[in-house]
């Protein structure tokens, strides 16, 4: 027994996470269910590192030094099922299984507290990043007890991305928290793509400009405040393209998107929390609305196509209005997203540290970008932070940006162009900073249909009005 990790599913994922921790010097055990993969990886790659190949899952488990410790890579939901049930009566107490798939933090949940009854430990931990963040250093977020972290940690922290010096791997906290936190995280993905997909809609559109000329806005913008991944790979996706046909790439790209995976489940959780995650939400829904071909078609038929012709006045002003808005909408993302794992993390008992999970953020992961440090310093500035939003740098920057947010959905109002992103942002911003929401007559309605009373703002207690009484007199509930 000489390994100290071991992977089984060695499909792309599996493969390059091996592979990592291998090039990072630890002796790695590797296994799949068919053993083509691991031969092909030992064959391919053994000479980068120390790889124990076995083809039973047993032999595998055996090549392990103790407290053994086994990440599965493979297809989430049954498929990790099945492989922990097979792995389980091959070890023994505290021995870890760690599962870095994709899966949902009530499966790992549920995971977690069965094999704790068997004397296991159980670290489901979220893997952002892709093919290339595996092998190069993830983003990486364990979840599980602090026993499993004191043996994962050192490994997981030396192989995920660093940044300034600081590994991208932390520990979340205990169960279903690490993988919580990377759903919230893949939720913020689909917003942030969302407005920026707007941002691009909105340039065509006010500029008549090219995907080219827009590639060229985006690499401008990525030398500034919302310098980030994203940014810059939209610059590159708008400057492709298409060889077979010599059109802009985005132009031969069909506009349908799928939204099969965790942006769903995010919005899913946050409406079981309670918790406005507009920004990720209306991405989502962006997404299916996208999907519905044939409605659109109906529509299209029965409506035309959208609004006035749009031509902008002045092209350097909208642009920076753009950006502005771009910014203030991707900082109420951020916002309601962190406001969902700190829902998630008081409802659970996980006490997730909020700013440490930003700075696991800043590199391996599709979401990287210089903003993230800010939140990492918002936070480290008052724990307590009852929004991102009034951190002093989110609402300078917030601040600065409302006349522009407020143009830019006016204008694409008006233009017919579709920013569910950008307004509903907009909205959720002025709901909250709101002296008065009509939240007041909604009250008055469900008490008026439904007796279900109301509060005051003059004195304590629940009252309900007689409503079918001749005076309309009032009562204590
Ligand atoms: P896949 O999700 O395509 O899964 C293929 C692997 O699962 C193969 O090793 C396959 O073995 C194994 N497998 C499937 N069913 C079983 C079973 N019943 N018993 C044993 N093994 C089984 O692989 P990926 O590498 O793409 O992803 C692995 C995990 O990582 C998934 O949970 C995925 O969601 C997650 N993930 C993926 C990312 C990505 O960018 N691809 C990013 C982050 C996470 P065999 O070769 O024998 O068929």
């Amino acid at each position: 027994a000489t390994a100290q990790i071991g992977v089984t599913g060695l499909a792309v994922m599996g493969r390059n996470l091996a592979r990592n921790l291998a090039r990072n010097g630890f002796t790695v055990a590797v296994h799949n269910r068919s053993p083509e993969r691991t031969r092909s990886l030992v064959a391919e790659h053994g000479d980068e590192g120390t790889f124990v190949p076995s083809e039973s899952l047993a032999d595998f488990v055996g090549s392990l030094e103790r407290p053994r410790a086994v990440i599965i890579m493979v297809k989430a939901g049954a498929p990790t099922d099945a492989v922990i049930d097979e792995l389980v009566p091959l070890l023994d107490e505290g021995d870890i299984i760690v599962d870095c798939g994709n899966a949902h933090f009530a499966d790992t949940r549920r995971r977690e507290e069965a094999l704790r009854a068997k004397g296991l430990h159980f670290s489901g931990t979220g893997v952002s990043g892709g093919e290339e963040g595996a092998l190069l250093g993830p983003s990486i977020m364990p979840g599980g007890s602090a026993e499993s972290y004191a043996k994962l940690g050192p490994m997981f922290e030396k192989i995920a991305a660093q940044v300034d010096g600081t590994s991208c791997c932390r520990h979340i906290g205990p169960d279903g928290a690490g993988h919580f936190v990377k759903m919230v995280h893949n939720g913020i993905e689909y917003a942030d793509m969302q407005l920026i997909a707007e941002a691009y809609d909105l340039l065509r559109a006010g500029l008549s400009a090219s995907p080219a000329e827009i590639a060229e806005i985006f690499r401008e913008w990525n030398t500034g405040e919302l310098e980030s991944f994203l940014i810059e790979i939209t610059a590159e996706v708008l400057g492709h393209t298409d060889a077979a046909t010599g059109r802009a790439f985005v132009d031969v790209v069909l506009d349908q998107a799928e939204q099969k995976g965790t942006g769903r489940w995010t919005v899913q959780s946050a409406l079981d929390l309670g918790i406005p995650i507009t920004g990720i939400a209306e991405a989502t829904f962006a997404r299916s609305l996208s999907g519905h071909a044939g409605q659109r078609e109906a529509a299209r038929r029965a409506f035309g196509d959208a609004g006035e012709k749009w031509q902008v006045e002045d092209r350097d002003t909208f642009v920076e209005d753009v950006r502005r808005a771009l910014l203030a909408s991707k900082i109420v993302a951020y916002a309601q997203g962190f406001d969902h794992i700190r829902a998630g993390s008081s409802e659970y008992d996980w006490d997730i540290d909020l700013g440490g999970t930003a700075t696991i953020w800043r590199g391996g992961c599709i979401i990287r970008a210089r903003f993230l440090d800010r939140i990492k310093e918002a936070y480290d500035a008052e724990p307590e932070l009852p929004s991102l939003l009034v951190a002093p740098y989110f609402a300078e920057a917030v601040s600065a940006g409302v006349p522009s947010w407020r143009r830019v959905v006016v204008d694409a109002a008006r233009a017919g162009v579709p920013t569910p992103a950008f307004s509903s942002s907009l909205a959720y911003f002025d709901g909250l900073r709101a002296e008065r929401l009509p939240a007041a007559l909604l009250q008055g309605l469900r008490d008026n249909f439904g007796a279900h009373t109301y509060r005051r703002v003059d004195r304590d207690g629940s009252f309900h009005t007689l409503w079918a009484t001749e005076g309309r007199s009032e009562v204590e509930a």
